[in-house]
């Protein structure tokens, strides 16, 4: 049976300049994962640019967040709408495509700006850290309608609005579109600026331990007072010792305390682990919660636990190999050379693997520096990527790949 695409013909379908006016129109538009008026305003943006494609958009609302603050209270955290565009619902076979529109930089930090760096390359806030990614998915999706596969299956989109801070106001989200899906593709950035994927990946969790013990005069009755930042201390060290092979901890933050002459009756402990495997985070965490019950009845303080995993580590099964496996095979045909290696960072492709969807994360664009001021994007890999993720669609849209 003859192929209803060419490669070439794929690639040479793609319109670069518009691709690119979009990624300077969108990357000007801050979107720090704590302005939600600006993250209002991309939503808008995208779900007009998203609407092209068939299917409905819709904005939907981030599930409640609490934090702990420095008094050790849990308050609410505001997020942006999430943008869900769903397409032909009733296929039976369907992809997932997923993105983020927040970016690192807040709306007072002083890299707002998208210049030229050089012929091929531009500087600018989430140029490559995602919003070539998302134009990447749009105009991917745009070439997929036009191929005789696209009306066999169907596919949903969804691109949160806190992928930064961990995705916690969109997790459930994720994974409810995830489920059943026969394969799924993120568009963070390519690992390297060639093009190298990320394959395997840890996981990471965060906590907040809250102590509650109780103050007193530290000269006239210390005895009486039960001393919450020594018992965090303990803690300390008690948590890091579970550190394995499989498994780092970092105590990162103490808060509370008191007056040098007061027995402090409130500390914070902030820390966060990167388990390498499913095994190492439930092993880490039932041993937490024995620490804990020992931190209460030694120093006889409270202990409130906020916090966990929200990324699971990302192992790379035999049918998420297959999708690379196919995505390298596409990338062949068009003249790119596409390899991976294991990523020390974490992302929503984290979360979908949790589900058993095959899932490759690194869709996006070729750039790099990012997080950082000198965050850029190589203008030509948005007609690449777009033409690799149209040419990986069409080929899974039939027969039997993973
Ligand atoms: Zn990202």
């Amino acid at each position: 049976m003859k192929p209803d695409f060419a490669p070439q013909a794929l690639l040479d379908a793609v319109d670069g300049d518009t691709m690119l006016r979009e990624v300077q129109d969108w990357a000007a538009i801050n979107t720090g994962t704590a302005n939600i008026a600006g993250l209002d305003r991309m939503a808008g943006v995208l779900a007009d640019a998203f609407s092209v494609l068939p299917g409905e958009v819709e904005l939907v609302d981030p599930a409640p967040v609490t934090a702990i603050s420095a008094e050790g209270r849990e308050f609410e955290k505001p997020h942006g709408r999430h943008m869900v565009l769903r397409v032909r619902p009733e296929a039976e076979r369907r992809f997932v495509l997923t993105g983020h529109m927040d970016t690192v930089f807040p709306v007072d930090h002083s890299f707002q700006e998208v210049r030229w760096l050089d012929d091929d390359t531009i500087n600018g806030p989430g140029t490559a850290d995602m919003k070539g990614g998302l134009n990447v998915i749009l105009h991917a999706l745009k070439l997929f309608e036009t191929t005789e596969g696209a009306a066999r299956v169907g596919y949903d989109v969804m691109i949160n609005s806190d992928e930064e801070t961990g995705s916690l106001a969109s997790r459930g989200l994720i994974e409810e579109l995830a489920r059943g899906k026969y394969a799924a593709l993120t568009y963070e950035p390519s690992a390297l600026p060639d093009g190298t994927l990320a394959h395997a990946r840890g996981g990471t969790g965060n906590y907040s331990i809250t102590i509650t013990g109780r103050s007193a005069h530290a000269g006239r009755n210390p005895h009486e007072g039960r001393n919450a930042i020594v018992a965090a201390s303990d803690l300390v060290l008690r948590i890091k010792t579970l550190e394995a092979e499989d498994i780092t901890v970092n105590p990162a933050k103490i808060e509370g305390g008191s007056a040098n002459n007061v027995v402090p009756d409130l500390a914070v402990l902030r820390f966060n682990i990167r388990p390498k495997s499913t095994e190492a985070m439930n092993r880490f965490d039932g041993e937490l919660g024995v620490i804990l019950r020992t931190i209460e009845a030694d120093h006889e303080v409270g202990v409130h636990r906020h916090g966990g995993v929200t990324r699971p580590p990302k192992p790379v099964d035999a049918k998420a190999q297959a999708l690379f496996d196919l995505v390298k095979e596409c990338g062949a045909q068009l003249g790119q050379q596409i390899g991976w290696q294991p990523s020390g960072g974490v992302c929503d492709g984290n979360n979908i693997a949790a589900t058993g969807v095959p899932v490759v994360d690194t869709m996006g664009v070729r750039g790099g520096a990012i997080h950082s001021p000198d965050e850029y994007m190589i203008v030509p890999s948005l007609r690449e990527r777009a033409a690799l993720s149209a040419l990986v669609l069409a080929k899974l849209s039939t027969g039997d790949h993973l």
